[in-house]
């Protein structure tokens, strides 16, 4: 209407169709509020400039490190959630009181520790007493302001592994009540050179901290204590210190973690091996002991006190959630589309169109968060979290827009930018509880969590390889850009397990997860292993983790077209890709009713 009335008042005194275009932009505001700017949308969409510009933004000192409940929070939603609207998504998610809009509530809860905690192990040469953050990290799950452990005898248990599946129990034969579990990270055949039952040098969920705790708490332990080692563990001491800072955040759970041990948490190397000495334990000939069948649970004669107080607040963080709705299968085009039947969110859907599959969705997904303020490294107390996850979260945002610009898909295609992911990937595992797009419903998910910025790459790694069709799409896209599929160079990290996808695959939903290849179009393989090696021991989850002169993100665009490309030839089609016979999360897809 303004405009209109513009064009009529003032096209006489206007000397030509420029000026009115100038001013009719100059006075738009005034009506409508302002498209957002987004720089990167100057350029192509998933261009190697749009993806670098996102970046930019993401991971810069402004943003803080994108910690859940901080300043940084709040602009990396605000950023996420307009650059989806001016890419054309619909809002895909419900708020607590029902309403739709582009941020799914995740209440957690935040523990933070009042004060750093003193670790005491005491032996009969008497007591010694460790330091918080150099020496030990330590925590409760239990919402409680106060939780002590008193010369609690300390129990070596191996990797702390009950798998009767496996016919394998760490805990055989002994009460873990009022004693403190010690844990050896990773899994049992991971140092053997052979596979024992636990996929050999691949981590198994038995293998990773958090099963560790939660096998512990099972087992009614006062506490649970894993011993850290680099090359198990798989990231240096630094990683484990890096989160000694913040505040540590979980959902909320119903029992509100009564359940778990008192407390949890993690011992360096070198207090593991004095402990050891002091008891007069052969660390070695142990450690050899446990990765066989049979080994039984060692006393070490020896207790460790701790006490933690603990400030605890609830707070809601978000995941943020668009939907490209999918176009029905008989009616393609967006102007023929019948109103109220694409556009409308799950549970109000029927698939009244013969052919209509706007009710099946494939999902992209990628944490926006990172650790925000830690330890400082020369003077640089922000984890800007740049390769992670500024890069996935720009990725994602890349992807919707290359989706919309083409068009709705037959199915809809779903984005969603998880929070709390380096908390324990704790924005996917509220999804799962709460899913915003029902799981039978949906096809498939491709979560991306560090995007190659390295540049070009003949391949592409597959995460958690062997375990779904989704292999095979990869391997075709890859394919038809003349490069190819690898398997996981590094399973012993056990990588599917640690980032979001894992939630979503517990839910039954085949997902894809990537990583950069490493046989490098510029240094080959050896280049590739060292930069990736090099990034591990220096830059993850570090102040350093930042955009440097030397990103090239052709590589990583090359990588994303690939993912679209499966995403998109799903969202067109109508296949289900199944999960292998062997897979551990095949059963939950049945489950799932689909
Ligand atoms: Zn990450």
């Amino acid at each position: 209407m303004i405009i209109r009335h513009l064009l009529a008042a003032s096209a006489a005194l206007l000397a030509g169709a420029c000026a009115l275009a100038d001013r009719l932009q100059a006075e738009a505001p005034t009506q409508a509020p302002a498209a957002p700017a987004f720089p990167a949308f100057a350029h192509a969409p998933l261009s190697p400039e749009a993806l670098l510009a996102h970046v930019n933004v993401l991971a810069s000192d402004e943003f803080e490190g994108r910690a859940p409940g901080t300043n940084g929070e709040r602009l990396t939603l605000d950023y996420i959630s307009r650059a989806f609207a001016a890419a054309g998504l619909s809002p895909g998610a419900r708020n607590s009181a029902g309403e739709r809009g582009w941020f799914q509530e995740a209440p957690l809860v935040a523990a933070t520790l009042e004060s750093a905690p003193t670790l005491t192990i005491n032996g009969r040469d008497g007591a010694r007493q460790y330091a918080y953050a150099t020496q030990f990290s330590a925590w409760t799950k239990r919402i409680e302001p106060h939780v002590q452990v008193t010369n609690a005898p300390l129990v070596f248990v191996g990797y702390g592994i009950n798998a009767p599946e496996l016919n394998w129990n760490d805990y055989e034969g002994v009460d873990m009540r009022g004693k403190i579990a010690v844990i050896l990270i990773n899994d049992p055949d991971f140092e053997a050179g052979e596979d024992r039952g636990f996929g050999g040098r691949a981590m198994t969920y038995y293998g990773r901290w958090t099963y560790k705790f939660e096998e512990a708490a099972r087992q009614h332990a006062a506490g649970a204590i894993i011993i850290h080692e680099t090359a198990p563990a798989a990231y240096p001491w630094a990683v484990i210190q890096s989160s000694t800072g913040s505040a540590r955040w979980d959902i909320v759970r119903a029992d509100r973690g009564a359940s778990r041990a008192n407390f949890e948490g993690w011992i360096n190397n070198d207090v593991a091996m004095e402990t050891f000495r002091r008891a007069r334990l052969d660390f070695a000939e142990l450690k050899a002991r446990a990765q066989r069948r049979g080994f039984r649970a060692v006393r070490m004669n020896m207790t460790a006190s701790l006490a933690l107080d603990t400030r605890i607040e609830q707070r809601t963080t978000y995941n943020v959630v668009g939907v490209l709705p999918g176009a029905s299968g008989v009616i393609a085009s967006a102007a023929n589309r019948i109103p109220g039947v694409s556009d409308v969110l799950p549970g109000a859907v029927t698939a009244a169109i013969p052919g209509d599959r706007s009710d099946e969705y494939v999902l992209y997904s990628a944490h926006w968060d990172h650790l925000g303020r830690c330890p400082a490294i020369d003077g640089d107390d922000i984890c800007n979290g740049a390769l992670d996850n500024a890069t996935g979260t720009a990725a994602l945002i890349e992807l919707a827009r290359r989706a919309a610009a083409e068009g709705r898909a037959r199915r809809s295609m779903a984005f969603i930018a998880f929070t709390a992911e380096e908390q324990g990937l704790l924005g996917a595992l509220y999804y799962r509880d709460n899913p915003a797009f029902p799981a039978r419903n949906t096809v498939a998910a491709i979560n991306m969590d560090g995007i190659n910025s390295a540049g070009p790459t003949h391949d592409m790694e597959i995460v958690g390889h062997g375990q779904s069709e989704m292999d095979d799409l990869i391997a075709q896209a890859l394919a038809a850009q003349g490069r190819r599929v690898e398997p996981d160079s590094t399973p012993e990290h056990g990588s599917f397990y640690r980032s979001d996808q894992l939630h979503l695959a517990q839910l039954g939903i085949p997902v894809l997860y990537t990583s950069n290849g490493v046989d490098m179009v510029n240094g080959g393989v050896e280049r590739g292993r060292a930069l990736n090696e090099a990034y591990i021991a220096n830059n993850y989850h570090k102040p350093s983790d930042e955009v440097t002169p030397e990103w090239d993100m052709s590589g990583g665009a090359q990588d994303l077209e690939a993912l679209y490309a499966v995403g998109r030839g799903l969202a067109d089609g109508d296949a289900w890709p199944q999960w292998r016979a062997s897979s551990e999360f095949r059963a939950a897809r049945a489950a799932s009713g689909r």
